[in-house]
């Protein structure tokens, strides 16, 4: 009778009125309505194997009896492994079900324009249909999708369910704008007595709020910093695993079918709610729109942990000896949509992976006694992003360029629509950078080196535009796109923070075999998929077309300024100049 424990610790939640749903030997759902007797008889009459496969969902809205109900706001979790919440509410005597909810900032129902790109839009839709898909087989539960302001939504759910809900789960965000609204959600549910359950570390390795709030904290600026910050926080053990990052997946979660049902019929809710028919529809019709060839990256848990495996788990080689800096920016060479990287963030990014989880899969995974070190390592990135993440919440105005302490104010040029344009559809008649971006419009991911070339030919390179502007189009677009690291990589990259590369360090947008760009220059063939145009190229000239001679652009199908655009600026002499600014604006600026 043990493993029929969670059985009977279910009978006790719902006051000894359940459905049981199980599988016959024909494979077929059979659904029994019983008390303990009934229960315990069908218990007895069962085989093994039925049993393991039977769900347990309460009853308690039939019987009038009145229950304890969460609501599961999952908002960077978008997964059931390593899942504090719903562990919590598994193990949890004063919670007997939960209600899943998602809610998507946008608004679904109007025509508006959407502020998610098409790549990141199709990823998230992927990764809440797998949520609800593996929540649903797991725990017969369902996600209720929602769309519009959280706060209303949430007080809706509380308001309709009759006192039935009584907890509100979520993890914690640590974004100013996520913060001040779950202020106000507290507020508004602790009037009403419902409490409130906030999991840290879900999204992170550290306990973000924890550690910058404390007296003292100092913040980090390379790797170093981050070392002693681990070491601080004790997360690390001496052979690298951190004490979090593998809880199981819970065995046992009920859900209240009927009160779920009743709420998402209620008016005030159904307004919001998306059903994941829409959501399938609308998936299907944005990658029919934009190509179903062209996007590379299927959003969810299920594909988060096939990729963890292909690229992390089955490659002990590959993490041991993992140095960023000698990736390709090009990606795999008989692969060009494959990353040379992992490929992680956009689910790591998302929740559909847990960061804990990656990292101590490296460290089980490397080689003991001889691997790469931070900041090279894949644990180096992943500090990287803890960085960030700490940065973000200590920094004031972290996505301003003024009141923000980690960045110099520089006087960037006018917002120019036609160079920005330009630079955003991989018009700008520099082959590499425009690889690059018609890249990012297709899949909405980038490798790390062609991200440093963009932004530094957007910024201090060529362009002399402020950062934030490229960093927007980064932010709807990316697959990966996360608040804290975008704008930190953009703080980087654009020469204004404490922690950036030295300003006049400009890379080259033309690359050759020996950038540290790590471009494949011999066939170039990521830049002939990508820019089309220059297909049939020589080599030699393909990084700089313009300066090929016309007879050798008329064989290639290819005049330069009719068929494929001239450099919409001289590369040289826009660096130059830049440079010189850069310095002048810095030098004013310290004179103030
Ligand atoms: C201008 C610019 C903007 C960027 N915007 C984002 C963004 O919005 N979201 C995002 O996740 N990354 C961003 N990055 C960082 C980095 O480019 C991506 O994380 C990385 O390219 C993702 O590929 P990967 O998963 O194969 O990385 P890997 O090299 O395999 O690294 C493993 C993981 O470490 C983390 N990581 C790696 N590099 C960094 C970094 N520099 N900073 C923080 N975390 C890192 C990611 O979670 C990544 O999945 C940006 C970089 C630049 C230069």
């Amino acid at each position: 009778m043990k493993k029929y424990k969670h059985i009977y610790a279910d009978l006790e939640k719902v006051n000894r009125h359940i459905i049981i749903d199980s599988k016959n030997n024909n494979n077929e759902h059979r659904s029994h309505t019983c008390n303990t007797n009934r229960v315990l008889r069908f218990i007895r009459s069962y085989s093994d194997g039925c049993i393991s496969n039977s769900r347990v969902i309460n009853l308690s809205s039939a019987q009038g009896v009145k229950m304890s109900n969460a609501i599961v706001w999952f908002r960077n979790i978008l997964r059931i492994h390593d899942n504090p919440l719903l562990d919590w509410a598994e193990s949890s005597t004063e919670v007997n079900s939960v209600i899943p909810v998602y809610i998507l900032e946008e608004n679904w129902h109007s025509d508006e324009k959407t502020e998610l790109g098409v790549n990141r839009l199709t990823f998230l839709l992927d990764s809440l249909l797998d949520l609800d898909r593996r929540l649903n087989e797991k725990y017969g539960a369902n996600l209720l999708v929602f769309s519009g302001d959280a706060g209303g939504i949430i007080k809706s759910l509380v308001d309709t369910s009759d006192e039935k809900i009584s907890w509100l789960l979520s993890d914690y965000c640590s974004e100013p704008k996520n913060r001040k609204e779950l202020n106000e959600i507290k507020e508004k549910l602790s009037r009403k007595g419902v409490e409130i359950k906030i999991f840290s570390a879900v999204n992170t390795i550290l306990d973000i709020e924890k550690i910058t709030q404390r007296d003292g904290f100092k913040a980090p600026k390379s790797t170093k910093d981050m070392k002693k910050i681990f070491e601080e926080n004790n997360v690390v053990n001496p052979d690298g695993y951190l004490s979090e990052g593998n809880l199981p997946i819970p065995k046992q979660v009920s859900s209240d079918f009927l009160l779920i049902d009743s709420l998402v019929k209620h008016k005030q809710v159904s307004k919001h709610y998306i059903t994941s028919n829409e959501m399938r529809e609308r998936n299907y019709q944005l990658r029919l729109d934009s190509g179903f060839d062209k996007s590379y990256f299927l959003g969810g848990e299920t594909e988060a942990l096939k990729r963890l495996k292909l690229k992390i788990s089955d490659c002990p080689d590959y993490v041991s000896n993992f140095r960023k800096p000698k990736t390709f920016s090009t990606n795999e060479i008989d692969n060009l949509m494959e990353p040379s990287t992992t490929g992680l963030s956009a689910y790591i990014s998302n929740g559909c992976l847990s960061v804990k989880m990656v990292w101590n899969e490296c460290t089980k995974v490397r080689n003991p006694l001889d691997h790469s070190k931070p900041p090279e390592s894949l644990h180096g990135q992943l500090m990287f992003r803890e960085m960030f993440y700490l940065l973000s919440r200590h920094v004031e105005n972290w996505d301003e360029d003024h009141g923000n302490s980690n960045c110099i104010p520089i006087d960037w040029g006018d917002y120019d629509e036609e160079k920005i344009n330009a630079w955003e559809s991989g018009k700008t008649g520099f082959p590499y950078i425009d690889s690059m971006m018609r890249q990012l419009d297709s899949t909405g991911w980038m490798h790390h080196l062609g991200r440093h070339a963009v932004s530094c030919f957007f910024t201090r390179g060529q362009l002399w535009q402020n950062w934030k502007y490229g960093r927007d189009i980064f932010q709807k677009k990316l697959v990966d796109s996360d608040w804290a690291v975008n704008n930190g990589n953009w703080l980087w990259l654009a020469g204004v923070a404490p922690f950036s590369m030295p300003y006049y360090r400009v890379y080259n947008p033309c690359p050759d075999n020996k950038s540290s760009l790590n471009v494949e220059t011999k066939n170039a063939d990521f830049i002939r998929y990508w820019v089309p145009e220059l297909a049939l190229f020589p080599s030699k000239y393909i990084f700089e077309p313009h300066l090929a001679p016309l007879e050798v652009q008329r064989e290639s199908n290819c005049i330069i300024g009719r068929d494929y655009p001239l450099p919409i600026v001289e590369r040289n002499e826009s660096r130059k100049e830049n440079i010189t600014k850069f310095k002048l604006s810095n030098m004013l600026l310290k004179e103030k």
